[in-house]
């Protein structure tokens, strides 16, 4: 029995492996999205401002068109008012002048305030322009480094894939099919290292006559708590080792895919 768990623990070691990298591999398109949902804020926040610009720029040639225009009809009224020799008349024009001058001065004060509209926004609109393909550099330098990253994981998966097929040609086929059954529902982990009597899949402490009967090696036990082979450790140089097995990371993923199924 202790060679066939121990062949178990064999194939669990690469599957572990398998199952670390295809979940490294799906959370990739997930970094790649969120970077894609700072970018296209980023084009959203610069597009915003560049229409803003082009508004107020447009809107400051109009009335600067306006007030040239107004500054003309002001040059002929005062030259009309020399030749005028009606004194109603020439009291009433001179009026129409002074009020005219009000209204361009007002005129030259808006325009003034959209002069420096116009420069806040144009350095707003450059800052933003270069974050953005700052953004973009970072986005397209990590969409490399993620196909590259995609290719590497493929090809180690297949590596270990046909370490896996050799592993599993080992194991006894009753209790593959346990350790296959488990394996699905427990989040790639069908087997699981006693140490010191607890089981290190969910840390859960044994009754010492299972763990007894475990150091015997003479039948297959499960996990009252969370089901998986149980399989002692060992001491000294006959000792089982299950490295990705109490792996922080995986027992993380373990609790969340258990989550999911609930
Ligand atoms: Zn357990």
């Amino acid at each position: 029995m202790l060679e066939h768990l121990r062949n178990l623990v064999n194939l669990q070691e690469v599957d572990a492996k398998i199952h670390r990298l295809k979940k490294e591999r799906q959370e990739i398109p997930e970094k790649l999205n969120d970077l894609e949902k700072e970018l296209e804020k980023a084009n959203l926040g610069y597009t915003e401002q560049k229409a803003r610009l082009i508004e107020v720029q447009r809107d400051h040639k109009i009335k600067e068109q306006a007030l040239d225009d107004e500054e003309e009809n002001l040059k002929k009224w005062q030259k009309r008012l020399l030749e005028i020799k009606n004194t109603r008349e020439y009291v009433a024009l001179q009026r129409e002048i002074e009020s005219q001058k009000r209204s361009n001065s007002q005129r030259e004060e808006e325009i003034l305030l959209m002069l420096e509209e116009i420069e806040v926004l144009g350095k707003n609109v450059a800052l933003l322009e270069e974050s953005y393909k700052e953004l973009e550099k970072k986005r397209d330098s990590e969409k490399a480094a993620v196909e590259q990253k995609i290719i590497e994981i493929d090809k180690e998966v297949q590596r270990l894939d046909k370490e896996r097929r050799e592993r599993l040609s080992k194991v006894e086929p009753e209790l593959l099919a346990k350790y296959e059954h488990i394996r699905d529902r427990r989040a790639g982990i069908g087997v699981a290292l006693v140490r010191d009597g607890h089981c290190l899949a969910c840390m859960m402490g044994l009754p010492p006559q299972l763990y007894n009967e475990l150091m015997r090696y003479d039948a297959v036990h499960t996990c009252p708590s969370c089901g998986r082979i149980l399989v002692w450790e060992g001491k000294g140089k006959t000792a089982i080792h299950l490295q990705d097995q109490t792996a922080k990371g995986l027992e993380e993923n373990v609790e969340k895919n258990d989550d999911k199924s609930n």
